[in-house]
């Protein structure tokens, strides 16, 4: 069986002293693989590759990596069957969301970037007859770049991109769940021209692990991590000791209000996607969701039908709206959630189960559940499944309070047709990315990132690159 490998200078290796681990596909449960587990050795290689690396990378002009990043997006999307493939078998997604979410957003990832950084100005100030300060944007170094399995080239590359594109170079550790497409982006990477030792990819786990030694690597320089609250928690620790930059995109328990006052279809519809695509595994879905009483049982009643005809099975059928979760670990702790839910009075009115017609496989049901409210479980922790609760709500200032009464702040959908509303209740809630008659819609050039314990910083346009560079002043005295 073949092995997947870590990608240091230039080069597919395996790990020093030979450890792998297993590659499951969730929608099987068959081993599909086996990866190279790295520490310490591959952590501490791969930094000294990205740190010569840097040297050159970090001169090279902008215009001159642009062009790098562009050949890195034409190979994305000429290889965009086999990639979907990789990225379904690793993580049970949809083939169909693969083809048309995934791979062609990662793509898009390298054009935004590349085209975004020829833009990027600096400040300057003259001080009348005296001197003449300017700014200089400069790279910052080598990054650690540590991504989730949910979206996983997807998210990978919206980290990637920006810090090539700004000139500096880096060591990748994606999830351990979905090592193939950071695999395969390194051969593209290679292929495209990007110089050795500008991009390489460490396999492994977390805590005391791959993970965690990047995170504290003393000639590491800044760390961009999307994944869990904990993780955000565990690696500011780790990253303290060397004063590191931190960027975190960490979870979510976002609200979707519904008031009653909204376009009907617009919001069944894409509170239907915003529940249960990618099997609710996306860190922006909306987990709790408040309709006005008036439209409370109507709503609560299309809901569930809907759900109930979503096709979950098998992720290359494309017919398929909900493939597997990433595990049955997952699955196992997902059904907890729902258990726990039940045991404090929720009513599960769909869902709650794995699919009778698969026997195989981490599939779970789309599931709604009620009669729960910001005491339970279910509704103030991240399930990260196809799992959400619907609670009513009577007034603006209830609904902003529920919606509020949490310690995540990533995002916030809300529905209504009257704009003063819509205006003031966006400035209430407590959310980095507010949607107001929509969902996931993104303009890559807007901040994008979490309030509260949804994490730190901001990306997307130039708030990527304020991240990923230094400003340094010059005063010239006239
Ligand atoms: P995770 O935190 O378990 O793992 C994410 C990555 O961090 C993996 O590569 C993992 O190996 C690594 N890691 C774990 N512990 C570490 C440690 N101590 N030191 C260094 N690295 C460590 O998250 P996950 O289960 O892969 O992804 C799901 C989570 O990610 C959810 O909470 C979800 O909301 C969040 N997420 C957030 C966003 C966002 O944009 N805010 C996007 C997607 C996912």
């Amino acid at each position: 069986m073949e092995q997947v490998l870590h990608f240091i200078d230039g080069a597919f290796v395996p790990s020093e002293d030979g450890r792998t681990f297993d590659n499951l596909n969730p929608a099987t449960g068959e081993r599909i693989g086996m990866v190279a587990e790295g520490g310490r050795a591959e952590i501490d290689k791969a930094v000294r590759a990205a740190r010569r690396a840097f040297r050159t990378w970090g001169r090279m002009p902008a215009q001159e990596r642009a062009a790098i990043l562009h050949r890195i997006a034409n190979l994305i999307e000429e290889n965009l069957e086999e990639l979907a493939l990789l990225e379904t078998a690793d993580t049970g997604k949809p083939l169909s969301l693969a083809k048309s979410l995934d791979i062609p957003r990662s793509a898009y990832n390298f054009r935004f970037f590349a085209d975004f950084v020829k833009g990027l100005s600096t400040e300057t100030f003259e001080m009348e007859g005296v001197a003449l300060n300017y700014a200089l944007r400069r790279p910052v170094g080598v990054a650690g770049l540590i991504s989730p399995w949910n979206l996983p080239l997807f998210l990978l590359t919206w980290k990637v991109a920006p810090c090539l594109a700004a000139g500096n170079t880096c060591v990748i550790k994606p999830a351990e769940l979905t090592p193939m497409t950071a695999t395969k982006l390194a051969e593209i990477c290679k292929q495209a021209g990007v110089p050795d030792g500008v991009v390489n990819v460490v396999h492994g786990f977390g805590p005391d692990a791959a993970g965690q030694f990047l995170t504290e690597h003393e000639d590491v320089d800044l760390i961009s991590l999307t994944g869990e609250t904990t993780t955000g928690k565990a690696v500011m620790r780790s990253a303290a000791n060397t004063l590191k930059r931190l960027s975190f995109e960490l979870g979510g328990k976002n609200p979707n209000i519904v008031f009653a006052d909204c376009d009907f279809e617009d919001a069944i519809a894409t509170t239907v996607r915003s529940s249960f695509v990618n099997q609710g595994e996306v860190c922006l879905c909306g987990s709790r969701i408040y309709v006005e009483s008036p439209l409370y049982d109507r709503f609560v009643e299309a809901l569930v039908d809907r759900a109930r005809k979503l096709r979950v099975g098998d992720p290359l059928d494309p017919q398929t709206d909900v493939g597997s979760l990433i595990s049955e670990e997952h699955l196992e702790r997902v059904d907890g959630f729902v258990r726990r839910a039940m045991e404090q009075g929720g009513r599960v009115l769909v869902g709650g189960r794995r699919p009778e017609h698969l026997k195989r496989g981490a599939f779970y049901e789309p599931t709604v559940i009620v009669d729960v409210d910001e005491t339970c479980e279910i509704t103030r922790q991240e399930v990260f499944g196809p799992v959400v609760t619907v609670q009513p709500f009577d007034t603006e200032e209830e609904v902003i309070r529920l919606a509020n009464d949490t310690h995540y702040g990533l995002s916030a959908t809300l529905w209504t047709s009257n704009l003063k509303r819509a205006h003031r209740v966006a400035g209430e809630l407590e959310a980095g990315v507010i949607w107001v008659n929509t969902w996931f819609l993104r303009d890559l050039r807007t901040p994008f990132g979490g309030m509260k314990q949804s994490g730190i910083g901001r990306e997307g346009g130039v708030h990527s690159f304020e991240f990923f560079t230094e400003l340094k002043n010059v005063c010239i005295k006239l």
